[in-house]
């Protein structure tokens, strides 16, 4: 478990295990033989993984970014993807009980973003985070309502209890949720997948969430095949690096298995990297 500070925010990686993706899905038109190098497929060309979420204390409020897959997959769906479950076990290694998150912001709703945002408890579907503020955007809930090409992605029971009950408050762009905690539209994997972005004492970090899945798809045209609008998130990198790389913005990825967080530069050739702190 890593932890970080920034300004007065504490920032504490917290993650739900590791799954499984085809390597296809995940690196769509960039040949294997690149990518292989820095993501290994298994013999069935399915690629580890992560399911990142970041804990952000304030001194007065924990914030949750993102649930990973939680414990409600269907057998079916357990099996392609498999189903670590791991988030309430690190966040208690980390003294954190689901009583103590304050606010749970998610970047999108797909399954493996928003799995934990809820429970079952006997037939009813719960909040896991019984005194959370949740946050998502509305039109990626509209979205998860429409019958488009990732709708096997959106489980309703991870968001649609919480709206129902007004627990949970759907955005309409970019907004604020508490001073120094904010959150950004950049389409390209989703129309409104939202990133999360903490300012405090001059720093800057963000959860760049699927617009920059991991540390091997910094590439500016290393993009997803789940992506709805593969060039709109060219475009939307490219927003996000000209500010990132001239803030000195750490940057927090949401499925890389090793490295949670990174800043972002350039190397004697323009070629960007990633560096741990
Ligand atoms: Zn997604």
């Amino acid at each position: 478990m890593q932890t970080l500070v920034l300004g007065d925010l504490e920032l504490t990686a917290v993650s739900d295990g590791t799954y499984f993706l085809d390597g296809g899905g995940y690196f769509g038109v960039v040949p294997k033989k690149l990518w292989e190098k820095k993501a290994p497929a298994n013999q069935d060309n399915l690629v580890p993984t992560g399911l990142n979420s970041v804990v952000v204390r304030n001194g007065k409020q924990t914030i949750l970014i993102e649930t990973g897959i939680g414990n409600k997959l269907s057998d079916k769906m357990a099996k392609i993807y498999g189903q670590p479950a791991k988030l309430i076990d690190n966040l208690a290694s980390a003294g954190i009980a689901p009583d103590d998150i304050d606010i749970v912001i998610n970047s999108h709703l797909h399954f493996d973003h928003c799995g934990w945002n809820t429970v079952r408890h006997g037939d009813a579907v719960v909040p896991t985070f019984p005194n959370a503020k949740y946050y998502a955007q509305h039109g990626e809930w509209e979205h998860a309502h429409q019958n488009q090409r990732d709708s096997p992605s959106y489980l309703t029971e991870n968001y649609d209890p919480l709206v129902k009950s007004g627990q949970m408050t759907l955005l309409r762009g970019d907004q604020e949720i508490v001073p120094g905690v904010s959150v950004r539209v950049y389409p390209g994997h989703t129309r409104d997948m939202q990133a999360i972005l903490l300012r405090s004492g001059g720093k800057a970090a963000c959860y760049i969430s699927d617009l920059i899945p991991t540390s091997a798809h910094i590439e500016l045209n290393w993009v997803m095949a789940f992506d709805l609008y593969p060039v709109e998130t060219i475009e939307s990198r490219k927003r996000y690096y000209a500010e990132a790389l001239a803030g000195k913005w750490l940057t927090m990825f949401t499925h890389d298995p090793a490295i949670p967080w990174a800043y972002l530069e350039k190397d004697g050739k323009g070629k960007l990297i990633a560096q741990t702190p």
